[in-house]
């Protein structure tokens, strides 16, 4: 890792949630949990922002969920059919489903997702 230059850190530390200044070695993972402290965002946000496909920032908020357990954890707001407003409350899966299992719609909203920052003490390259 290279030595923190002081005179650099306001430009690297954009969202002072880290401690550290390395952008530059920040993981998909963790541009992903900067974006979700920051706001709700879809799967689409997720992959345009990050430059993934959705179906990796589906996989990545997967890992994101069961890392984050018990530490506030993803914040998900569930899918919900355009159609008859039923709402996906319980699923196991992140991803959007394909139909509604009341009224057989199609027409669903895309679930999205937030992380609590303070689920994330010390930021994130305090491993543990
Ligand atoms: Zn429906």
């Amino acid at each position: 890792m290279k030595p923190c230059i002081p005179f650099d850190r306001k430009d690297c530390c954009p969202k002072d949630l880290f401690s550290s200044c390395e952008p530059a070695i920040r993981t998909v993972r963790e541009e992903i949990l900067v974006l979700l402290a920051g706001g709700w965002c879809s799967l689409l946000d997720i992959s345009k922002s990050v430059g993934i496909p959705e179906k990796d920032a589906q996989e990545h908020l997967e890992h994101l969920r069961r890392s984050l357990r018990g530490k506030g954890g993803l914040i998900v707001s569930p899918p919900e059919c355009l159609s008859c407003g039923f709402v996906f409350e319980k699923r196991d899966r992140i991803g959007r489903p394909g139909k509604c299992p009341r009224c057989r719609g199609t027409h669903i909203s895309s679930p999205r997702f937030r992380v609590d920052s303070r689920s994330i003490p010390g930021g994130l390259h305090e491993k543990t």
